[in-house]
């Protein structure tokens, strides 16, 4: 069986303990991917030892010289796309045609990363006194302690660990015990590429060993994607220890469609959004708000496209949609799916494990939707993360947005309609970091602010300029020229 090891100060080394975890195919739970490092407080250790080290040279490396290793990296990140979208596939679960994008994301991540790099621009400002000149800067933190979930393992990775290495900090990386491999060619690639040791470390384990990076002195950021429940955890730790803490955690997302919406635009909408990486998108479409007027209609069209997916490896060519992670997430679609129906939800399609032929030795749960929920019922409330979706009929647009508001949440929403007006007073009014109009809800772009509002996030943007305001300072610098005491105006009134 392949062993994998931790990437420490540019070594690949196995856990000082010796201990190992297995993980496993979810499209077959026969197909043991491989045996990973299982790390602990001593390797967290030499971890942020190493990353500390490195961080005294590296914030010194001019940063256009930073975004030229970026670039290759992104390079790199090409060449190997289509390779690294199968090993993705195999640990996860999604399409390959999913984790070519999610590579993708990455490769496109990198690209402006480096272009950034030259664009790192502070202000300068007059000052109140004579000959001086007020100007700020960015600066680098230190050591990043990077977390995050299996369900995109290279794409939001890739949002912290380029960004901030690209700013001047160094890293420790702890991928989901769920995707570790992809992890583990994160660090090839960026070894690849040239960065010197200690700037990117990557450690394989459980959650548990995210909380001693969380907890570690030396960490001073963490960039965490995950749970709502792991996020605010998280965060109670960095309140506490004063450490900076950028957290994406869960959705309960939400697409109108209203009676005047081009209803075939809105159906692959709602499919693509609900099914697409098997509704494991922290953006993915969980709450469908269907206008009374279409309503009917728009659940008939839905049941056909979605009996009509193929579900199946997502290492085949012909599959639409894999599996869900784990058994434990397949007993949770069951789980969710029996609760809406017992609350009063129609079950329209789907609301079964599938096991045809090989199917059984994986975790696939048919496309479900469940009409008829309101903001009374369970599902309509809480994230599911797998293929099972709640539908709404609403009486109004005024209902819709009230339908759409109605969640601890506040990832991403849309609308679909042709009516200029509600499309704008929906841009305005719905409560999230990022709103579609006539798109579904998920479809980030790498240059653009990502984030959530309310239980989603805790007011930091991924993606775009707005991340460098996570993994950067300002300094203010003041430089006075006079060759005299100057006192600053509230010292001279
Ligand atoms: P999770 O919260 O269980 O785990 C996320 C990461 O945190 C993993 O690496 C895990 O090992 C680690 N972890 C667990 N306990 C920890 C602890 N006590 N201290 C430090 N680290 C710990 O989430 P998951 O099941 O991997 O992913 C699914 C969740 O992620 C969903 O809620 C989904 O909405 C969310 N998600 C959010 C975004 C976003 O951008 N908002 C993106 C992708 C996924």
């Amino acid at each position: 069986m392949e062993k994998f090891k931790n990437f420490i100060n540019g070594q690949w080394v196995p856990a000082v303990s010796g201990k190992t975890f297995l993980n496993y195919n979810p499209a077959n739970l026969e197909d043991i991917i491989g045996e990973f490092a299982m790390s602990e407080q001593a390797d967290v250790d030499n971890a942020v030892a190493a990353a500390k080290a490195a961080f005294e040279t590296w914030h010194l490396v001019p940063a256009p010289k930073r975004g030229d290793m970026m670039r290759k990296a992104g390079d790199i990140f090409n060449r190997r796309k289509k390779e690294l979208a199968r090993i993705m596939t195999r640990e996860m679960g999604k399409p390959t045609f999913e984790t070519e994008g999610d590579v993708q994301e990455a490769i496109d991540t990198a690209y402006y990363a480096a272009s950034e790099t030259r664009r790192l621009f502070g202000h300068t400002v007059p000052s109140e006194m004579e000959n001086k000149m007020n100007l700020t800067f960015r600066c680098p933190v230190g050591v990043v302690g990077v977390i995050t979930a299996w369900n995109f393992p290279i794409a939001v990775p890739s949002w912290k660990i380029l960004p901030a290495i690209a700013a001047g900090n160094t890293v420790v990386f702890k991928p989901s015990k769920d995707a570790p491999h992809s992890g583990v060619i994160f660090a090839e690639i960026l070894e690849e590429a040239g960065f010197p040791k200690g700037v990117f470390n990557v450690l394989l384990g459980t959650g548990s060993m995210g909380d001693m990076i969380v907890h570690h002195p030396d960490v001073k950021i963490v960039g965490f994607t995950g749970s709502t429940e792991i996020g605010c955890h998280i965060g109670e730790i960095g309140g506490r220890l004063n450490k900076r803490v950028s957290l994406e955690m869960g959705g309960k997302n939400a697409q109108i469609v209203m009676d005047d919406a081009n209803l075939e635009l809105a159906l692959d909408g709602a499919i693509w959004g609900a099914f697409g990486t098997t509704g494991q998108r922290c953006t993915a479409t969980s709450r469908l708000i269907v206008h009374k007027d279409v309503y009917e209609k728009f659940l008939d069209m839905l049941r056909k496209r979605a009996e009509s997916l193929r579900i199946g490896p997502g290492l085949e060519a012909t599959t639409d949609m894999g599996p869900v992670i784990h058994l434990k997430s397949l007993e949770n679609c069951d789980r969710m799916t029996k609760l809406a129906v017992s609350e009063g939800g129609r079950l329209v399609t789907g609301g079964k494990r599938v096991t045809d032929g090989d199917l059984a030795k994986g975790c696939f749960y048919a496309p479900t939707i469940i009409a008829d929920c309101d903001e009374t019922h369970t599902l309509f409330n809480e994230e599911v993360f797998g293929p099972v979706l709640c539908v709404a009929k609403a009486d109004s647009f005024e209902h819709a947005m009230k339908l759409m508001n109605h969640s601890e949440y506040g990832l991403s929403g849309s609308i679909y309609t042709k009516n200029v007006n509600n499309a704008w007073t929906a841009a305005r009014d719905i409560e999230v970091g990022i709103c579609y109009i006539n798109a579904p809800t998920i479809g980030a772009e790498a240059h653009m602010p990502f984030g959530g509002v309310k239980g989603t996030g805790n007011g930091h943007r991924e993606g775009g300029w707005t991340v460098f305001d996570i993994f950067t300072e300002w300094k203010t610098v003041y430089f006075d020229y006079s060759d005299k005491l100057q006192r600053a105006q509230i010292d001279n009134y």
